[in-house]
């Protein structure tokens, strides 16, 4: 049967990456179609109640700099916001917040709900349609066949995803939602390199059966952060605490004598988890010196009693899953609603992707989001994202777009899986850039905000406050190299005061607000040196740009050195093996990788200097 439209852009899932996919195509004009298990679970968080972290709070600024819808519902959704290492530089400095997870997927539902261009459809994907070795379109659960230019993938957990429970184990998508077996049986037919992942997450608590008064309170930041470069305080719901408890030896004695009951050490489990976020019974073991890990105890929502306890994620047996909650500090006699799990699932080798998300073998589809190798709502929405824009822009014949690594945690994110590919659930950190003193959250928007524009994704109100910001920016920052403080001025005595050494000769406020000691804010407090700029963000951004303006611009001197080699295409069609002057290592690894770019190819591991040399001589040779 076939379906009453055609589409320029499908979406298949509804998850963190496919949100974003739907939204961004949709907002660029393409006639979208999300096709979805279930209308009630589009945004749903299969984990943890929260978004953003360090890393990941950058990919969701990046997200909101290009219009996307995350960190306003995360805004509208939030019940405890903190900045995370608030006392460390600007650069590793992230926002995190806990959600209300029923408000999160009420907000998303809401936004995609009101996107024009955007239809929403409930069904499974089963199959997908091939013309030669482009798609064209899926097949549903119910044998509706819908056309599409184009195919974005965002299947989460969902493909072959095997549940278990202690030594029990059934196919599950994750818990209460059905694993997509036709489809994940159909993928393998496909030539496309699949393997196998695993996840897992916690028990899930009655707060009624809790004892609060045992537990470490842990409050927001005051005053309360906001994602959005739109957001305010304002829009914030409810604000409430988290609480920390720990394990202790009883809790580790209890794993170490039912190890044996563990699918993982068991044997049973063949993918490989997320190293970050280990299951419980893996930190007792490998952190064996250990007696206590600090737990965190987190709101799952305003209006409901469930808790979420970060940190003892297990697929133990439900009986000690029991023991182990009860052992810890407050949790006595704690209840649990719902029991924890690990979930194995199907994943493609992300290498077998070009840098704009698209398979490298079947023209028109892309693939953004957990089977891609990733973990994290943060990762999948920037995925989906740039894989939104992307089936987008080829949806009508234009060229892609993707970030380079030095634009963007997206571009470094996407970079580093389809250049290197991953064996364990990636997810990103600061660290995995090396260029973050420029790819801070704070400038998200001025890197990406007009990008986002030309391709399409950012509204009037979005462009408006950027510019404005933008102006108040320039503006102060003239002001300050403008505005002279002689030794005769009023305030000098207030203003020798915030100063280690006291002036002695006249200096304009830009060469005072370069000094460590001296604020931005303590500057414009001394009379006469003000009115600082009314705008929060506008004011963070001249402070930074002025203090840390000799790192900023060595960065960039690096990048733009980079730059020239990085961008020189290398065809997808070029056999390596018959490239002369190549190790027979590298022959093989650049065949397995066929990366897109000389860039590219110099960040696969083992790649030389020497062998880019010699691939730049034969590009040349060929012409
Ligand atoms: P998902 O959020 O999984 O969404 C997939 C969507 O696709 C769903 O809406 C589903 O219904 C739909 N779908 C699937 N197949 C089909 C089909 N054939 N047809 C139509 N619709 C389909 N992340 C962390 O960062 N830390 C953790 O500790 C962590 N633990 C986790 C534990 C568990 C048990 C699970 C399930 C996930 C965990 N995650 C964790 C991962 C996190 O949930 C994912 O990274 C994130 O949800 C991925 O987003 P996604 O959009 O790729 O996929």
């Amino acid at each position: 049967m076939q379906y009453h439209e055609q589409f320029d852009v499908i979406v298949v899932g509804g998850g963190h990456a496919g949100t974003e996919a739907a939204g961004a195509a949709a907002r660029m004009g393409m006639k979208t179609l999300l096709l979805t298990h279930n209308v009630d679970t589009l945004g749903q968080m299969s984990c943890n109640p929260a978004i953003g972290g360090i890393g990941k709070g950058h990919l969701v600024k990046e997200v909101d700099a290009l219009g996307g819808i995350m960190a306003e519902a995360i805004d509208h959704a939030g019940i405890q916001f903190r900045t995370l290492n608030s006392s460390k530089g600007p650069a590793v400095r992230a926002t995190r917040a806990q959600a209300d997870r029923l408000l999160y997927k009420q907000e998303i539902r809401h936004r995609l709900e009101n996107q024009i261009n955007l239809q929403i459809f409930q069904q499974a994907c089963e199959d997908l349609i091939l013309d030669g070795d482009t798609v064209v379109g899926v097949v549903t659960q119910a044998g509706i066949r819908i056309l599409a230019k184009t195919v974005v993938l965002t299947a989460g957990t969902f493909l072959n995803g095997l549940i278990h429970i202690g030594m029990e184990h059934y196919a599950g998508g994750r818990a209460g939602d059905p694993a997509s077996i036709g489809l994940g049986q159909r993928l393998r037919e496909l030539p496309l390199r699949v393997g196998r992942l695993k996840t897992g997450t916690p028990p899930r608590i009655d707060a009624r059966s809790v004892n609060f008064a045992l537990l470490q309170t842990q409050p927001g930041d005051d005053p309360v952060p906001v994602f959005s470069f739109l957001g305010k305080p304002e829009q914030h719901p409810r604000q409430v605490p988290c609480y920390i408890t720990h394990t202790n030896e009883r809790t580790h004695e209890v794993i170490r004598q039912n190890l044996h009951r563990s699918p993982m050490y068991a044997g049973v489990i063949e993918g490989i988890g997320p190293r970050y976020c280990p299951s419980i019974e893996d930190k007792v073991m490998r952190f064996a010196d250990k007696n206590a890990h600090q737990i965190f105890i987190e709101p799952e929502s305003l209006s409901s009693h469930e808790l979420y306890p970060n940190g003892v994620s297990t697929s133990l047996p439900f009986d000690v899953q029991v023991q182990i909650v009860r052992s810890m500090l407050g949790f006595e006699q704690a209840h649990i609603v719902r029991p924890g799990y690990a979930i194995e699932y199907d994943y493609f080798d992300p290498r077998d992707l070009k840098a704009n998300m698209e398979n490298k073998c079947l023209k028109n589809l892309f693939f953004a989001g957990q089977i891609n190798g990733t973990t994290g709502y943060e990762e999948a929405a920037a995925q989906g994202l740039l894989a939104g824009i992307n089936a987008a822009l080829r949806a009508q014949d234009k060229d892609p777009w993707a970030p380079r690594r030095d634009q963007a945690y997206i571009g470094v994110m996407m970079d580093d899986l389809s250049t290197l590919g991953t064996k364990e659930p990636y997810r990103m950190f600061t660290s995995r850039a090396e260029y973050r003193l420029l790819l801070r959250e704070d400038n998200a928007d001025l890197r990406l905000t007009p990008v986002g524009r030309e391709l399409g994704l950012v509204d009037d109100i979005r462009w408006a406050a950027f510019n404005d910001k933008l102006e108040q920016i320039e503006r102060e920052r003239q002001r300050l190299r403008e505005t002279w403080v002689h030794l005769n001025h009023p305030s000098l005595a207030t203003l020798n005061d915030l100063l280690k050494a006291p002036l002695n000769r006249e200096h304009n406020l830009e060469e005072l607000l370069r000094r460590p000691e001296v604020t931005y804010q303590a500057l414009m407090a001394v009379d006469g040196l003000g009115p600082r700029v009314d705008n929060a963000q506008a004011a963070e951004q001249v402070e930074i740009q002025v203090k840390y303006a000799g790192y900023i611009d060595r960065q960039q001197d690096e990048i733009d050195k980079q730059l020239r080699n990085e961008n020189t295409l290398l065809p997808l069609d070029l056999d390596y093996a018959e490239v002369p002057g190549l190790s027979n290592e590298v022959k093989a690894k650049l065949n397995d990788a066929k990366p897109q770019t000389i860039g590219q190819a110099a960040r696969i591991p083992g790649i030389t200097p020497a062998a880019i040399s010699i691939l730049l001589v034969h590009l040349k040779k060929r012409g």
